[in-house]
């Protein structure tokens, strides 16, 4: 049995059968077009087809695909740090590199547990998350997700990591008023540090704009920032996961600038090589790697294909493309354009409660009601609906929240490349709005 046999009778006539794709779009083996409004899983940051990274994909085959990382290092690996290095700037210098966003996350967690062993301190192992989080699929990056429904059937495998509320305003879990909360869910990692005790942390782990979990959540301004005090105050790493935001995605190079906050460990993925290649990293600062280079004198994480020099050619010439074309700033940008321009359909239609984001992600939610903000019963499965109407329409969404019941409303992700052009936003408004139209109407919704 082949791979294909194995997945021919679970996918063929589930999925269409992509044929190619170029830019924004893609196009299946019968033709149609499909506008790419979620990068796939916000990852195609700089669309398909590009040219000249599957010349720097070709040129790096030519020369060697593959060699082990604990045997050779190569030019394409090299070149990758010193490229991610240069336009993080600041502080986080050092990568590990891995093979996917999960891969990612659970190397910055066994790095900070290492750094505190090689410091003396053993004890502080345990790592704390937020509600309303995805760090990922294996079961240390699981063990940090607040994602209900990713986590349900492994519930008994995971670590019982301690989690603090997250900032989503649009239904305070605190049941505050934003703006007169003082940050309370921020002061919730305070609370979680004193009741455990700051010997037995070694990390806080936040995504700086929620994705998977919550549909694009924003934190409220002075919310990051209090973080980092407590984690200073306590002497806690703090981990920002930026597989989903990091390079561009939110219109700085890493989300974390926005708040001015500099994590002492940053895992990418997703866009780190815009899907051409699979490619991730684990990123810290000289801090946190002293005392590891002045003890074990190695990380002790990594895979096979950790830092083969294919992925990093691909990902250098993806980072390079995006720094030539000033694809950051252009994506500040446009995602005023694309905010605006969803925030005008949302008024159009009574059943989006919410559209929120920064840069080019955004999340929309939706509601029973606008002003009691009801969510729709999670039977009437509103999430997938609206996506499989997204898709019959040519249009890809990304579903972010199922609408777990007392979490959040049913909510996609609209996340397009960072390179889609004016008339292309144009198009992907026209075709978002039949998706809704025609949602509205098969759902018997005034
Ligand atoms: N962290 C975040 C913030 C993510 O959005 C994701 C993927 N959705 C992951 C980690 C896991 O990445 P991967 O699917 O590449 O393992």
């Amino acid at each position: 049995m082949n791979s294909t046999s194995l997945i021919k009778p679970v996918l063929n006539g589930v999925y269409p059968v992509i044929s190619h794709g170029k830019g924004v779009f893609l196009y299946d083996k019968d033709g149609k077009d499909y506008l790419d409004a979620s990068s796939g899983a916000v990852t195609a940051n700089i669309g398909h087809g590009v040219e000249e990274i599957n010349q720097a994909m070709l040129e790096q085959a030519e020369k060697v695909s593959f060699v082990y990382r604990s045997q050779f290092t190569s030019d394409a690996a090299e070149k990758l740090a010193d490229k991610l290095a240069l336009l993080i700037k600041g502080k986080l210098q050092w990568s590990f590199f891995v093979n996917s966003g999960s891969e990612a996350t659970e190397t910055a967690l066994k790095i900070a547990i290492q750094y505190w062993q090689e410091k003396g301190q053993p004890r502080k192992n345990r790592i704390i998350s937020r509600w309303m989080s995805y760090h990922g699929i294996t079961l240390g990056a699981l063990s940090m997700s607040g994602h209900p429904l990713r986590r349900e059937r492994f519930t008994s495998l995971l670590e019982s990591y301690p989690s603090i509320p997250a900032p989503y305003c649009y239904r305070c879990p605190l049941q505050l008023e934003p703006g007169t909360c003082g940050l309370a869910c921020a002061n919730e990692l305070e609370v979680s540090i004193l009741r455990i005790g700051a010997d037995n942390i070694a990390a806080f782990i936040a995504e700086p704009v929620i994705g998977a979990a919550g549909a694009a959540i924003v934190p409220p301004d002075g919310y990051f920032q209090k973080l980092k005090q407590i984690c200073e105050k306590y002497d806690i790493l703090f981990i920002a996961d930026e597989v989903m935001t990091g390079m561009g995605r939110t219109g700085k190079v890493l989300a974390s600038e926005h708040w001015g906050v500099e994590p002492d460990i940053v895992t990418l993925g997703k866009g780190m090589s815009g899907g051409y290649s699979p490619i991730a990293a684990a990123i810290v600062t000289e801090k946190v790697l002293e005392p590891i280079m002045n003890g074990s004198k190695s990380i002790m994480g990594g895979h096979t294909f950790s830092a083969n020099p294919l992925s990093c050619a691909v990902s250098l010439a993806v980072l390079d493309y995006l720094d030539t074309n000033d694809m950051v700033e252009k994506a500040e940008k446009s995602g005023k354009i694309l905010g605006e321009l969803l925030s005008k359909i949302g008024e159009e239609f009574s059943f989006i409660g919410d559209v929120r984001g920064k840069g080019m992600l955004y999340g929309i939610e939706f509601v029973m009601d606008k002003k009691t903000k009801k969510p729709f019963p999670i039977q009437m499965d509103v999430t997938n609906k609206i996506i499989k109407q997204g898709m019959e329409h040519g249009l890809i969404v990304y579903p972010a929240a199922a609408g777990e019941e007392g979490i959040t409303g049913a909510a996609v992700i609209i996340a397009p490349p960072l390179t889609i052009r004016p008339a292309e936003l144009i198009e992907l408004g026209h075709r978002w709005r039949k998706t809704l139209q025609v949602f509205k109407d098969t759902a018997g919704l005034g």
